[in-house]
């Protein structure tokens, strides 16, 4: 059966430039795939003329409120085509609406495994077929790191380590991201005045990453920490053991990268336990 791997990720930058006039937001952040949680999406071809859904977590829509759903209704109005039938599988690891983009990364697949199937769109139809169902699904077309802008579908592939010191805390209550837009404006002030993602992409690449983890960014940290103090608890733990701790996208996911390797082992050693007590797994990347 035809499956594709859809990696997580994590936004090592997330800068909000402003509202655009169409109401989307603009954006400037550097995506970096996450192969530590990867769903398995599979699509069956059937001649129901419609598209069933099945998914291995609780919680996540198995109707048209799937986002997949909308990736086969999309992709074949985009192509002028009829749907013949399907029936798509989702074997799902990465934790849901974490902020770390597990739906858009199950459409872009599904838009992939069509894509292999029938060929019926140019890469840029596919590309702008990706962009009407998120501002994160381009991305995960093509899940290498890359600076995106505009609303996330300008993409610029940049060439980072294939690993990197982090821990990452997925925690246990879900966010919406609709929510962290909305509000993220009531707390612009708390933003850096001047920083700078090329910046950081060179000391990444020098593998300078004490000196990274000061030029991490998320815009929509701020009100989404206010609202749950018990991150402001988890990146304290971080902090005393040496990581630069983050929130990826609108969270609550938080990741912490480490001066080194050696560090974030021994940090990983040490806060395991720790988090379980709040009945939280820690990962390594
Ligand atoms: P965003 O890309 O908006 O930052 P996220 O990574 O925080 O998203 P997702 O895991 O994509 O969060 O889930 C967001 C919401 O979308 C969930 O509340 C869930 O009900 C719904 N959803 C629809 N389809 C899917 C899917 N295939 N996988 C996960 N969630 C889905």
């Amino acid at each position: 059966m035809p499956t594709l791997e859809a990696p997580g990720k994590i936004n090592l930058y997330l800068e909000i430039k402003g509202k655009r006039p169409d109401s989307y937001h603009e954006l400037l952040t550097l995506f970096y795939p996450v192969t530590t949680f990867t769903d398995l999406v599979q699509v069956e071809f059937s001649d129901t003329a419609c598209t069933a859904l099945s998914c291995s977590a609780p919680g996540v829509p198995v109707d048209q409120k799937n986002i997949c759903c909308k990736a086969a209704d999309k992709y074949f109005d985009a192509a002028g085509m009829k749907n013949p039938g399907l029936h798509i599988h989702i074997e799902k690891k990465i934790p849901v609406a974490a902020g770390m983009g597990g739906g858009s990364s199950d459409a872009a697949a599904v838009l992939l495994l069509l894509q292999q199937k029938f060929q019926a769109l140019t890469p840029s139809q596919l590309a702008e077929t990706a962009l009407a169902i998120g501002a994160d699904v381009p991305f995960f077309l093509n899940p290498k790191p890359a600076l995106a802008r505009g609303r996330g579908e300008q993409l610029s592939p940049v060439d980072l380590p294939d690993h990197l010191p982090l821990l990452i805390l997925p925690t246990l209550f879900p966010v919406s991201a609709a929510w962290a837009y909305r509000y993220w404006n009531q707390y612009k002030d708390h933003a850096p005045a001047s920083s700078d993602p090329e910046l950081l992409i060179r000391t990444l690449q020098k593998k300078d990453f004490a000196a990274a983890g000061k030029l991490l960014r998320n815009d929509l940290a701020p009100a989404v920490v206010q609202k749950f103090p018990v991150l402001t608890l988890c990146t304290e733990l971080f902090a005393k053991t040496g990581g630069s701790v983050l929130l990826s996208g609108s969270g609550p996911t938080l990741f912490a990268l480490y001066p080194d390797f050696e560090t974030q082992e021994k940090a990983y050693r040490e806060l395991s336990p720790e988090f379980r007590k709040y009945e939280l797994t820690l990962f390594q990347s």
